[in-house]
């Protein structure tokens, strides 16, 4: 027997729709790409959206083309999100902060027919346009009064193309499952590779992100994703802040501590969403200047694991809630937050920011499961690691156009990380398959070994890696962003010592100036690996 509910389509339209008929006058704000704070209601950007959709259609965009944005977080780019898919296209987030040679291949590959870039990026653009083989027009970002005057023919003012449309346009319905955007993600092996999000799966998720349980939106939330929205689409918050009507705040170009904490004040931010790499610069410039972000409520830290020190920094300095979550640009990205339960709450400090070290536990929507070298399910024992496989309605189940082919592993998608779970299904993320230090048959986790390093005062940041070890295969060098001029290698091992495994302590340490970083932010450990190629550990009694 068949239930007798509607079969209503979960599409991105009615989501801003939604917003701008029951939080009209709730505000987006903007730094943009010229300076000033711009700030709309969501009743103005559904109505830009519908300008921007018949602008698209009339540079003859239909069902399912590929539209590609070069972009910050502002307005603009969020009527983009919600114009071009609303209108059936694909709303393709490029990072600009990727080499040039991977957006040639990106872009030709998505066969992207427009871009649309922020000022900033023009430059960028008419390097590589030559190269995208398939872009007619690119719309730069801004209106008539900024548009540089050398521009070629086909270059168009993204305000331009909104003026003079119709206020009778309305989003068309189709298929849920017709795909909504697409992000290319360089976390695999060989080529980027494109998670093509469906409406639906968006919609899905965008839920998932509004449970209080996870990343909690609602009405009287002032979010600032400082996650770019080139990484993972902002980990969906355009799309939960229109579902619930949540404030929006978007930092634009602005970064760096100061304009961040700017913004947090002025605009009175609860919510703030980013990688680790972000914070590191707000909490210094908040120390340094002696400021507060008492209205803050909650920061979401994920894309890399949460450092302790950061998590203390956050709780006991500022008084502010730290969300720690894992995700992937593969699954839309929200795979598991770390919210406490009831029993939870009481726990002492101690033992709530071991909890608070873990990547959070499962959410509805995402099964989780850990596939021993054995090849079998491995149990919730908080100690049998293995492959973490995920499965669910909003985690890819093939890359665009099938690169590298049948991905799923009986159903599941293997995630390449490594971790365990507990028996109150938290999970903790120990090591990237790849990154993994096999040290005499036995795993070191580099992600534990780091997140040790850095609560040492005198370490800013820290990466480990496997250098070959005739005897154990590998060991792990210890790399260093010192605080100052500090560098007293014992004083690390020492305060290392007790804190891991006797067997895990680096065999050595090296100060550097600076990690390098990929283009969403993590710890580059291809390009630690290449700088420390030549490198061999001190002679010792190894
Ligand atoms: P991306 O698709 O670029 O967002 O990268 C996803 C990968 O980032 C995951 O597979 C993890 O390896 C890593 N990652 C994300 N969140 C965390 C976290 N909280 N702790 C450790 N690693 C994380």
């Amino acid at each position: 027997m068949q239930g007798l509910m509607m079969d209503r389509p979960l599409l991105i339209s009615s989501l801003i729709r939604y917003a701008a008929e029951f939080h009209r006058d709730t505000e987006i704000v903007s730094r943009s790409v010229e300076g000033p704070i711009h700030r709309y209601t969501y009743a103005d950007a559904e109505r830009s959206s519908r300008y921007l959709a018949q602008g698209l259609e009339a540079l003859g965009v239909g069902i399912g083309d590929r539209v590609a944005t070069l972009a910050w977080n502002t307005w603009r780019h969020f009527e983009l999100y919600f114009g071009v898919s609303g209108m059936g296209a694909v709303c393709h987030t490029l990072n600009p902060r990727l080499f040039a040679e991977q957006l040639i291949y990106i872009v030709n590959h998505a066969e992207d027919r427009i871009l649309c870039t922020d000022l900033t990026f023009l430059p960028l653009v008419e390097k590589l346009l030559p190269q995208f083989k398939t872009v007619e027009h690119v719309i730069v970002m801004t209106d008539e009064a900024h548009m540089p005057d050398d521009v070629p023919d086909n270059y168009l003012c993204y305000e331009t193309l909104l003026e003079g449309r119709s206020d009778d346009y309305q989003w068309p319905e189709f298929d849920e499952d017709a795909a909504a955007s697409l992000c290319y993600t360089s976390g695999t092996t060989g080529n980027p590779k494109g998670a093509l999000y469906s409406h639906r799966s968006t919609v899905l998720h965008s839920f998932a992100c509004c449970m209080k349980d996870t990343l909690g939106m609602c009405s009287q939330s002032v979010v600032l994703p400082v996650v770019p929205m080139f990484h993972a689409n902002a980990w969906g918050t355009p799309y939960s802040a229109a579902m619930t009507g949540a404030k929006m705040v978007f930092p634009g170009p602005g970064l760096d501590g100061a304009s961040v904490y700017e913004l947090v004040d002025q605009e009175n931010v609860t919510a703030l969403l980013g990688v680790p790499t972000v914070w590191l610069m707000l909490l210094e410039y908040l120390r340094a200047e002696g400021k507060r972000i008492d209205g803050v409520e909650s920061v979401v830290i994920g894309g890399s694991a949460a450092p302790r020190a950061m998590i203390e920094a956050f709780e006991n300095e500022f008084d502010v809630r730290v969300l720690h979550a894992w995700g992937m640009t593969e699954l839309s990205p929200l795979g598991t937050v770390n919210t406490p339960r009831a029993s939870e709450l009481d726990l002492e400090q101690e033992e709530r920011l071991k909890l608070q070290l873990k990547q959070g536990r499962g959410i509805y929507g995402v099964e989780l499961r850990i596939i021993g070298p054995d090849g079998q399910p491995q149990p919730w024992d908080g100690e049998s690691v293995g492959e973490l496989e995920c499965r669910g309605p909003w985690v890819s189940s093939a890359y665009f156009k099938n690169e590298g082919g049948d991905i799923l592993h009986d159903g599941w998608f293997p995630t390449g990380d490594i971790a365990c779970i507990d028996s109150n299904g938290y999970l903790q993320l120990t090591d990237r398959a790849k990154d993994v230090i096999k040290s005499g048959g036995e795993w070191i986790s580099s992600i534990e070994l780091e997140n040790e390093a850095v609560s040492h005062p005198g370490v800013a940041e820290a990466a480990v890696i496997g250098i070959a070890h005739p005897k154990w295969d590998e060991r792990p060098l210890l790399v260093v962003v010192p605080v100052g001029d500090f560098s007293d290698k014992a004083s690390i091992l020492e305060h290392l010592r007790g804190r891991v495994a006797k067997w895990w302590l680096p065999d050595d340490i090296q100060f550097v100036d600076e990690l390098p970083h990929t283009a969403t932010g993590k710890i580059s450990k291809l390009e630690l690996r290449t700088r420390f190629e030549d490198y061999e550990f001190p002679k010792g009694d190894n």
